[in-house]
């Protein structure tokens, strides 16, 4: 398939700028799928990509999604992603990512990058050497650090929302919650779930992470192959994506399926199936986005607390998303989207209508820029 058939194919994206330095070895390609919103915001992936094809695919892809978690969680951000292709355990250099800042910098904030996976804060510190458009710098520069902590707390958002609607009450005291992956997301949540008052159980494929966990909260742990199995009320899936698929999905024995990873479906039809089993999905990005909320107020002016604030609108998003689902007769993963949709469109309509009129965002934005 030729590389336009291949755009065309991924849907509407506004923009994609492929980046070449032979110099400095980067290939690396940005995607702009949409700014009705506002500006794209979306991390870069480091990543030794079999060809440059695979690399198309998955940026189109992700910058996609991106727009759709932006627009989900209320933000006035667009979707974009970037991937550099190559080995981030061996080929990342200062100049590599000095020469990459350039590209970012000459779409003039259409679109601001961010950590991803085989990226952290050096690489974002090196980009920022070039270009203010780039948010998860190191907290000496003005940055928000880690978003671990306010993605943990906005899943235990998205955990309360769904507990009241299956429920009827979103105190989790005594309630049972089964985690999967105790990483940065995970762990945070089962200090904020013990908190709560919740009945926890764990897994990890980290043993040592896991005993730690145990010792820490007091927490029971079963064997990675039994956490999805478990019988409780909710499974809060932190570790890998479509753990929801034909083989596991006869296995759950929770009421609510809200976690913090990304992709969680394998297959759109496997929401459905959730459904047919009366089992309540909150949808992965919707429930995840307490970390794009925290990078949005870096580029506001950071303030930890007012990122904390913020990531409490993770319930009334998913709030929102069940109406959806119950107003339609349709699935929560087809409801999200339809929610996203449904606000770019709208969002999307004004600003024709309103040409030249700046979103709020470009105008902090813009200070940004001047700082
Ligand atoms: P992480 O790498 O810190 O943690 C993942 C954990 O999962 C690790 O401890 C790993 O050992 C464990 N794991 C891997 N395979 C497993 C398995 N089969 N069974 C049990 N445990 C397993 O990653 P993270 O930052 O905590 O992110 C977790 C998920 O949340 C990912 O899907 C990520 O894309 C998503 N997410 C993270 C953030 C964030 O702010 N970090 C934001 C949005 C979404």
């Amino acid at each position: 398939m030729g590389t336009f058939e291949m755009i065309a194919k991924h849907g509407e994206h506004e923009e994609i700028l492929f980046c070449h330095d032979k110099d400095v070895g980067l290939k690396a390609i940005i995607a702009i799928h949409n700014t009705a919103l506002g500006p794209a915001l979306g991390g870069t992936r480091m990543w030794n990509y079999k060809n440059e094809d695979e690399a198309l695919t998955d940026v189109l892809r992700l910058s996609k999604g991106m727009t759709y978690k932006a627009s989900a969680a209320g933000l006035n951000l667009g979707g974009g992603k970037a991937v550099i292709i190559g080995d981030p355990k061996t080929q990342k250099t200062e100049g590599l990512f000095r020469a990459f800042g350039h590209f970012v910098n000459s779409l003039n904030g259409k679109y601001i990058t961010a950590e991803d996976v085989g990226t952290g804060e050096k690489d974002m510190e090196y980009i920022y050497m070039e270009t203010p458009w780039v948010t998860g710098i190191p907290k000496d520069f003005g940055g928000s650090g880690d978003p671990s902590p306010y993605t943990a707390h906005g899943v235990l958002m998205g955990i309360k929302a769904a507990a009241h609607e299956k429920f009827g009450t979103d105190a989790l005291k005594g309630m049972r919650v089964a985690v999967q992956g105790l990483g940065n997301v995970g762990s945070n949540l089962v200090k904020y779930l013990t908190e709560e008052g919740a009945i926890i159980t764990v897994a990890d494929i980290d043993q040592a992470r896991t005993a730690k966990i145990v010792n820490q909260y007091g927490v029971k742990a079963v064997a990675v192959d039994e956490i999805l199995a478990v019988d409780c009320d909710i499974q809060a899936p932190c570790a890998l994506g479509a753990i929801v698929n034909d083989q596991t999905i006869s296995k759950f024995k929770c009421k609510v399926i809200a976690g913090g990873a990304n992709n969680q479906l394998a297959e759109a039809r496997h929401g459905d199936h959730l459904r047919e089993l009366g089992i309540l999905y909150a949808p992965d990005y919707v429930v995840n986005a307490g970390g794009l909320m925290n990078v949005f107020v870096e580029l506001e002016g950071y303030s930890p607390d007012r990122a904390f604030e913020k990531t409490r609108k993770v319930y009334d998003n998913c709030k929102k998303v069940f109406e959806i689902a119950k107003r339609d007769n349709i699935g929560t993963h087809t409801a999200a989207d339809r929610m996203a949709e449904e606000r770019i469109n709208t969002i999307g309509k004004l600003k024709q209508r309103h040409p030249g009129k700046s979103f709020r965002a470009f105008t902090t934005l813009k200070e940004v820029n001047n700082r």
